[in-house]
């Protein structure tokens, strides 16, 4: 027979450390605690896998009876009392305590053992009968809730009356008589609402607490919060009994929190709270005030100097900053629990940096403990920890930061009310290119529709502003200027702020934090001055000398290189050259050339664009000097870039000398009823040659100007959306006439190089034949997802929540790269492409580049790099290293 129940007690445990996923993180410390002869109090703990047997089949089988009730017998035998006993009861404390920590999202029952009898035993071994019959009127409440489903709201209504007839100020203040009394009015409130009597029998208590603590496995607050964390639901829960010890028992009795470091500066200084004469719950609920600990040496010396003694132990012997629960029953201290403490990403970064100092984990322990998600709190600014408001809806997190403003429902108006020195967010149904001043304007954006690679998210995420998408709570009106967010109406010049790393909006201006390292990176603080960002640095350091993938970025703009050379990307993996038209009187001209009636006419607009491209690559190439930049030609349908009716349509159809019928007519054959598989990527090239031939003129003419100025060039120049080797080929073709041209009139020599990208399934599966063509892949997986999937990446945000919620889909396919299908097809492409050209360069520069299961993925596909947004560069960083450590520790 497997065992299920594990005893610890007296010095030695069954379990051990190791066994969090048999026991749960408590149990296993606690087993942990005590062979290590710290001083815990008795108990044994249930298995997590009898929680899963439990919920599939219900009831408790005559097996673990049996073994629970062994246990009991070693437990009354190491304590010395009795389950049950009026002289002497042993009671319990029955916790929950699943493999990974969840705190406050299950049940916990106190003093488990007492009755109308034991209560007496109790009294009478503690000479404290007020203390006796508070504890039993706190386990009558307690089981009431948690197990007979009586709401607590009830008993705190009967003890609120028992203060007001008494007279009596605090509950601390009620006199044992009042207690009596109100233990038997909770009875009778008991009795009243469940229809039979409180169960005095201490094993029917029992076993009605381990299935309440099992039951709350699926909780709702439970089952949420393993979903945010990405924790399995199939783990369930072990259940810890433990005899109780009291810190309510008198002046030198008290319970407390603490930490081994602070946990959010991460210094090292033991730092917690803690109370006299309380139980753990006291601290907890916030009823009374907690001292500081520095104040329990003046109170409780002798217990105090034990847990500074052992808090220290705890932390040499996990090598990690503890967070541990603690009681005092007369003087003597217990260990409750110990476990690895929460922290902020700035306290994390320290302690791991101290304790490699220490000498107590190594630089490679440093790099695996940082989670690359965690970067993130890092580089954006923050809500305010101050701050305790409750989010009035929660939208998709397409772009981390937090932000506040007032609302605007129209681009025009962010615009304006910015330039007023207005903070404004930006709130649409979802946003389309011709809404990017409005983005620019705004603090932050906020959309009802759209997933996390829809133009919002992606625009958003590039400029490293804060965005939320998705968030389908928003009824918008546009005439009235307004909107519901459930019964909220939320009006144009109202306050909102956003949290884009957790999707949260909420109501009101909150106080938001700057990040210490993001003013570095901008150079608005000496790197002297901050020691955070040194944190940062080195640990960014380290994790590069584990990593094998190189990370670039994407960037557009000779702005968001610098930004992204500063988190340290080794290049550009994919500069979108259509970003740079939206702006100013760029637009006017690629407005000309899209509704030129012939090849002459888009030649004089395209005549008046190649400064402009010029321009930009040159300040690209001196960003990124030494480095590759990867410069994608035209790739989105020609009639985003058009006005859609109104005021500007007006306006364009007058400055090019068109009637507005004409300019409606031009824009109506434009039109196409899946643009997202129509006329863009490489068949604008293919289809107008002129802009192809006009784009790559501007790439070398750039690159001969920088490289004149001393400054080393490595151009490299992508065809997108290429379904057939023809294209490319057609392509390369126009490419190599521009550069021969360029470099022939300019008498200098550029080296670069022509690529694909991989972002139709029928491109992957004719890798072999791409790679004839193709100096380079690069993996665009948006499209790849959205076309493998046949899922539109702009409107699938929707229903997409609901699949995830749901189990259809394990993560949404845009977030997360999905191995099974279009990994599978990566795969296959990087085969056969480097069968045919070995050594074929291969990236990826989807939004997956910077998400870090998918940049594992990518590690293990053998690419040569990831790109992925600026402030993504850091998180895929780290999450190189770790894909990369995680290869070699497989290897051992
Ligand atoms: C992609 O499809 O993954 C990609 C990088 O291109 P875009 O997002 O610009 O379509
Ligand atoms: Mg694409």
């Amino acid at each position: 027979m497997t065992q299920s129940v594990y005893f610890f007690g007296n010095g030695k445990a069954d379990g051990t450390r190791d066994m969090k996923s048999v026991l749960g993180g408590k149990g296993a410390n606690l087993a942990e605690m005590t062979n290590l002869g710290v001083p815990v109090p008795p108990g044994f703990t249930i298995a997590a896998d009898q929680c899963v047997s439990y919920l599939e089949h219900g009831g408790i089988t005559d097996a673990l009876r049996g073994e629970i009730r062994d246990a009991l017998s070693r437990l009354e035998l190491v304590s010395g009392k009795r389950f049950g006993d009026p002289a002497n009861p042993l009671l319990v404390s029955v916790r929950s305590g699943a493999a990974v920590s969840m705190p406050g999202m299950m049940e916990t029952i106190l003093n488990l053992g007492l009755n109308d009898s034991t209560v007496e035993g109790l009294a009478g071994a503690s000479g404290n009968p007020r203390f006796a019959y508070d504890s039993y009127r706190r386990f009558l409440q307690m089981y009431a809730d948690v197990v007979l489903g009586v709401s607590i709201h009830r008993f705190e209504q009967l003890l609120a009356a028992k203060r007001l007839t008494t007279g009596a100020a605090n509950d601390s203040d009620l006199s044992t008589d009042a207690l009596k009394a109100l233990v038997q009015e909770y009875q009778q409130l008991v009795r009243a609402l469940t229809g039979a009597d409180f169960p005095m029998d201490p094993h029917v208590q029992l076993w009605g607490a381990i299935e309440a603590v099992w039951k709350s496995w699926t909780l709702k607050k439970a089952v949420d919060y393993r979903k945010v964390n990405g924790i399995a639901h199939t783990l369930g829960t072990g259940v810890n009994v433990v005899s109780m010890v009291f810190g309510n028992m008198g002046d030198d009795s008290g319970t407390g929190v603490a930490f081994t470091r602070d946990p959010s500066t991460g210094d090292r200084r033991f730092y917690g709270e803690f109370l006299v004469n309380a139980q753990g719950e006291d601290v907890v609920a916030g009823i009374r005030t907690p001292l500081h600990i520095d104040e329990m040496a003046r109170r409780l010396p002798g217990a105090y100097e034990q847990l500074l003694v052992t808090q220290a132990r705890l932390e040499q012997h996990f090598r990690d900053m503890q967070d541990i629960e603690f009681t005092v029953e007369r003087g003597t201290l217990y260990l409750l629990q110990t476990r690895t403490g929460k922290r902020t990403t700035a306290a994390a970064l320290q302690i791991a940096l101290d304790m490699v100092d220490e000498g107590l984990i190594t630089q490679r322990d440093a790099v695996q403990r940082l989670q690359p998600g965690q970067l993130d709190q890092l580089l954006h600014r923050v809500i305010a920890t101050s701050s305790h408001s409750t989010p009035l809806a929660v939208g998709l997190p397409a772009s981390p930061g937090a932000a506040s403003g007032v609302v605007v429902f129209d681009p025009d108006v962010a615009e304006r009310r910015n330039q007023q020195g207005e903070q404004v967010i930006l709130v649409r149904e979802e946003t389309t290119p011709e809404d990017f001043h409005g983005i620019v304007a705004a603090r932050a954006v906020l959309t009802a529709r759209g997933g996390m690679t829809s133009h919002a998210a992606v625009v958003a995420r590039g400029m490293g502003k804060c965005a939320i998408v998705g968030c389908t709570a928003l009824e918008i009106s546009h005439e009235q200027r307004q909107m519901r967010i459930g019964e909220v109406m939320i009006a144009e010049g109202d306050w909102l702020t956003l949290d884009g790393g957790t999707g949260r909006v909420f109501a009101g201006d909150l106080p938001t934090q700057p990040s210490e390292v993001m003013r570095v990176i901008s150079g608005q603080q000496p790197a002297s001055e901050a020691p955070i960002y040194q944190g940062f640095a080195t640990l960014m350091g380290w994790s590069d000398g584990y990593r094998r993938l190189k990370v670039r970025a994407n960037a557009d703009t000779p702005r968001d290189a610098r930004v992204a050379r500063n988190f340290g990307a080794e290049g550009i993996g994919l500069c979108r050259t259509e970003h740079m038209f939206f702006e100013g009187d760029r637009i006017t001209a690629m407005r000309e050339m899209i509704v030129a009636r012939d090849e002459g006419g888009r030649r004089r607009a395209l005549e008046k664009l190649l400064p402009m491209q010029r321009a930009d690559f040159e300040g690209i190439f001196q960003a990124m000097d030494g480095c590759p930049v990867t410069i994608r030609l035209l790739d989105p349908p020609l009639h985003e870039f058009l006005p859609h009716g109104g005021e500007e349509s007006s306006l364009l159809a007058a400055s090019l000398n068109l009637s507005r019928q004409e300019l409606a007519r031009v824009v109506s054959a434009l039109r196409e009823t899946n643009p997202m598989l129509g006329h863009r990527g490489c068949r604008l090239g293919i289809v107008y040659p002129e802009i192809t031939e006009m784009q790559a003129r501007a790439i070398f003419e750039a690159a001969v100007r920088a490289q004149r100025r001393g400054i080393e060039v490595r151009p490299e120049i992508m065809v997108p959306l290429v379904s057939d080797v023809t294209e490319l080929r057609h392509q390369r073709a126009i490419i190599e006439r521009a550069a021969d041209q360029v470099m022939g009139v300019m008498g200098d020599t550029i080296p670069y190089l022509i690529g694909t990208m991989i972002e139709l399934p029928r491109a992957a599966l004719t890798a072999d034949e791409l790679a004839t063509e193709a100096d380079f892949f690069s993996f665009g997986t948006n499209d790849l997802t959205q076309t493998t999937f046949g899922l539109s990446r702009d409107d699938a945000g929707r229903f997409l929540p609901q699949y995830v919620d749901g189990g259809i889909y394990e993560d949404d396919p845009f977030q997360v790269l999905d191995r099974k299908g279009v990994g599978k097809l990566v795969k296959w492409a990087v085969r056969d492409g480097r069968d045919v050209k070995p050594g074929l360069k291969v990236g990826i520069c989807g939004e997956h580049g910077g998400e870090p299961r998918s940049v594992a993925f990518c590690h293990e596909a053998g690419l040569d790099y990831v790109s992925c947004s600026p402030f993504r560069v850091p998180v895929a960083r780290l999450a190189a290293a770790h894909a990369a450590l995680a290869e070699s520790a497989g290897d051992r």
